[in-house]
């Protein structure tokens, strides 16, 4: 039987009181397999999610080593976005309220550094923090982790997938290379692998088991009777609403020529197959992993590149050839416990296919009628961001905090409003949401970054 109950770990009389106060009766799955690894001063990789409970896992981890007493930057929690940081900070004060004149900081952008600067001359024990804002307090030396004996890398995918990794890897040059280093992802793309490898010793790993991301994959089956492919997407399109989603195809040219339908009618929607240069591949991902397409036609060769965590809809517009395809294709939504769907259209020629696959499931596939077609009626929903490219990057020392700082400066455009950011050499890549682009784009084109002015134009 698993050991659920937090008094059997090793936390201090103080600590189990505050979370029998507030009500935290039993560990959550995350938490059972990362606390005793945590409070035994292991590095730790953790697969969870929101609302997981990892917060309070590392939290009690840091406020289980914390000496009060040593006035000095004992934990360092980097964040990818500002609202994460104050919930990490509001839970670390509140796990730790019984310990007297424990001092946790936030360091975010998105808000003058004033405050900051005054805060951090008193001191902290703890600071939470965004991986731009924080090397710039390091760099102005006004901030000093060499008695730093914990970082924790929260959301890591998403600080990866803004653009955050040369941060986050000057900002851990400057602390002790003997601390403990937790890493909290939702996702295990390749590149997590390196930045563990490059700041972590020897991690143990803990996350769910695949068996209870598959259960969470809900499969439908719809046939196409006289209803042309196209126009099944659409309506299932339609039905579903999804937010992201990647719909298959056999062939390059049904891929093509189903992408160039969507868009027609109205569409968020790209194609990704091997016919289309590498360049526009890339942007086609970009734009989709950044909330500027809903869409994504693809073949299964294409589609092997992409790295998304949050799929909320897969549809097979063509059945795959076989079981194992089908079951990868399916497999990329639903992933990390997150609810999935997956939508397959079949006609009369897929009989056997069908009968193939259906050894594989425990429930009868059940054949339905597509939706009314009224549903067509309705104007198909946009993307929520748009992205726009910045003719500067690397070369011309670019960073994701001088973007994330030209758009917000003066609250022109809220801090939330800007998604991710991708650098390259040459040039740079930014989300923000539609209602703003408008802003962005005056902004980016008219105020200087870096002391220059850059051409930025949407994609
Ligand atoms: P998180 O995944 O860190 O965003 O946490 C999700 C929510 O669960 C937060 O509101 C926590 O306060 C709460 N929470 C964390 N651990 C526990 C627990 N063991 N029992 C009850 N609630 C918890």
């Amino acid at each position: 039987m698993p050991v659920t109950d937090f008094a059997a770990l090793a936390l201090a009389p103080a600590l189990l009181s505050t979370l029998q106060e507030l009500n935290y009766q039993q560990m959550t799955p995350i938490q059972q397999q990362s606390l005793p690894a945590i409070l035994a001063g292991k590095d730790v990789i953790a697969q969870a999610q929101t609302g997981s409970g990892k917060t309070a896992a590392f939290a009690l981890g840091m406020l289980s080593a914390l000496q009060v007493k040593r006035f000095r930057i004992q934990g360092l929690v980097l964040c990818p976005t500002r609202e994460l940081a104050e919930q990490v900070a509001k839970e670390l004060r509140t796990l730790g309220r019984s310990i007297h004149n424990i001092k946790v900081l936030t360091l975010c952008g998105g808000v003058p550094s004033k405050h900051q600067i005054l805060s951090l001359e008193h001191g902290a024990h703890f600071i939470v923090g965004t991986p731009g804002r924080v090397l710039d307090h390091l760099q102005q030396q006004r901030l000093d982790l060499s008695e730093l004996r914990m970082l924790v890398l929260d959301e890591a995918d998403r600080m990866l997938d803004m653009g955050f990794q040369d941060e986050v890897a000057s900002i851990a040059a400057a602390m002790p290379a003997k601390r403990q280093t937790l890493l909290f992802s939702a996702t295990y793309p390749d590149k997590i692998e390196q930045l563990a490898a490059s700041l972590m010793q020897q991690p143990v790993r803990v996350s769910v088991s695949s068996s209870q991301a598959e259960s969470s994959i809900e499969q439908q089956f719809y046939t196409l009777a006289s209803s042309s492919r196209e126009q099944a997407v659409m309506l299932l399109l339609q039905q579903v609403q999804p937010a992201s989603c990647v719909v298959f195809c056999n062939t390059k040219r049904v891929t093509q020529q189903l992408a160039d339908a969507l868009q027609q009618h109205g569409f968020s929607a790209k194609a990704l197959h091997g016919d289309l240069e590498q360049k526009d591949r890339d942007q086609t991902l970009l734009q989709f992993a950044n909330k500027s397409a809903r869409i994504l036609v693809a073949t299964d060769v294409a589609a092997r590149g992409l790295d998304i965590s949050e799929l909320d809809l897969v549809i097979n517009a063509e059945l795959a050839h076989d079981t194992d395809t089908h079951t990868h294709r399916i497999g990329r939504t639903g992933r990390a416990g997150a609810k999935g769907l997956a939508i397959t259209l079949a006609d009369s020629k897929d009989e056997y296919k069908l009968s193939l696959l259906q050894d594989t499931l425990s429930e009868p596939i059940r054949l339905q009628p597509l939706p009314a077609l009224s549903l067509l009626q309705q104007a198909p929903a946009q993307a929520e961001m748009v992205t726009i490219q910045i003719q500067g990057g690397k070369k011309q020392k670019l960073r994701p905090a001088d973007i994330v700082g030209a758009l917000t400066r003066d609250q022109q455009i809220a801090f939330e409003d800007v998604g991710k950011i991708q650098l390259h050499d040459l040039w740079a890549y930014v989300a923000v949401k539609r209602s703003a682009a408008k802003k962005a784009l005056q902004i980016l084109n008219h105020d200087k970054m870096k002391g220059r002015n850059f051409r930025a134009w949407q994609l």
